[in-house]
């Protein structure tokens, strides 16, 4: 196998050949953020104002659902300090981006830039990584789950895509508060209550059929939007001992368009190789990886990512393959038997037991379709 290496090493390698510009701030990101908002504050509006039957809400939810997760995406990118540099001001603007999905900056912060970003995919350090087969062994619960067949796993996993960034981002702050200095903790708990006391409070007044609307499935889909993302980031990637982005990081590709809505965040590699960079620069640091490291790079279309993630189990085994406990099915992971180019031929040939296995322990052999 190919020998890993940090981020730091592919960024010092990469930082020569680009511009000097691509490390600056960029503000002109907000301009978007502006945008969202106003469409939000808009959409927000109507429903609260205009009495019609709530089939009419339907279309504005939806609009207000993606606004959500956009926000969300710009929150992300504006707390990695890329946006504006004074640390009040990418506070403030992160928590306004991040208000409809409830995480205050400070937790962000830790979880995601401190935690993910300095652990990606160790299977203890990285509050986001998903559990060894190991792990798993150890609960009771968890070895009932995985205990039923994986079509109905995956099913009530895709479900679950539509909570899943807000559940655990209450199990991050659980998890992290106790880990703040004792004069912070106020400030994180006060972060994480005043969006929910703002959504509560709409509840209360609008009443229970306008807020469905107007926060509950917004709220929903941007859990999905942002959650689909997410789940392919590192999730058909092995977990590494070393942080290497090529090995552990999954690039997903999505029409121009989409991209331009989502602030570029499907260039998820890139990011953790530049997590300090203006994602409007990824498309340029993608060509560069894909010059230098080509054999090393992952990337696949979006739907294909989603469609690997349903038909594989997500248990690690030997950290380079996923079990299915159910019947003891192992699959390859990225770089590891599961290839992006041919996925479907992979995951049709992929209960092939012994020939996935041998992929795991044996990563240099080329899978014979
Ligand atoms: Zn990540
Ligand atoms: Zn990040």
């Amino acid at each position: 196998m190919n020998e890993l290496h940090s981020f730091g090493w592919y960024a010092a390698r990469l930082k020569p050949y680009l511009p000097k510009k691509a490390f600056n701030p960029v503000p002109a990101r907000l301009w978007g953020g502006l945008a969202y908002l106003l469409i939000v504050i808009g959409c927000l509006i109507t429903i609260g104002m205009v009495e019609m039957s709530p089939l009419f809400y339907v279309p504005l939810s939806i609009v207000i659902g993606f606004s959500f997760a956009s926000l969300g995406f710009l929150g992300h990118e504006i707390l990695h300090g890329t946006v504006v540099r004074k640390p009040w001001l990418r506070d403030f603007l992160g928590a306004v981006a991040f208000w409809p999905l409830s995480t205050g900056p400070k937790l962000w912060r830790k979880w995601h830039n401190l935690s993910h970003h300095v652990h990606t995919q160790h299977e203890e350090e990285d509050p986001d990584s998903w559990p060894t087969f190991d792990r798993i062994k150890r609960s009771r619960l968890l070895c009932w789950v995985y205990k039923l067949p994986l079509p109905i796993r995956a099913f009530f996993s895709l479900c679950s895509l539509s909570f899943q960034f807000t559940v655990h981002s209450l199990n991050m702050f659980a998890t992290y508060v106790k880990e703040f200095n004792p004069k912070k903790r106020p400030a994180v708990f006060f972060e994480m209550i005043l969006p929910w006391m703002t959504w509560i409070g709409l509840l209360v007044w609008v009443g229970p059929v306008k807020w469905l609307f107007m926060f509950l499935i917004p709220l929903l889909i941007a859990n999905v939007i942002v959650m689909a993302y997410i789940s392919t980031n590192h999730r058909l990637n092995p977990t590494t001992e070393v942080n290497d982005p090529l090995a552990n990081s999954l690039t997903v590709t999505v029409p121009k368009w989409v991209d331009v809505l989502h602030f570029n965040f499907s260039y998820h590699t890139e990011h953790h190789l530049f997590p300090g960079m203006s994602s409007k620069y990824y498309p340029l640091v993608k060509n560069l990886i894909k010059e230098k490291w080509p054999e090393r790079y992952h990337e696949m279309r979006f739907d294909h990512a989603l469609i690997a993630l349903w038909k594989t189990p997500r248990p690690y085994y030997n950290s380079h393959g996923l079990i299915d406990p159910s019947n003891g099915n192992v699959y390859g992971t990225l770089g590891h038997g599961l290839q992006a180019q041919t996925i479907k031929e992979q995951l049709s040939t992929s209960l092939n037991k012994s020939k996935i296995e041998e992929m795991v322990v044996n990563p240099n052999k080329q899978f014979d379709k």
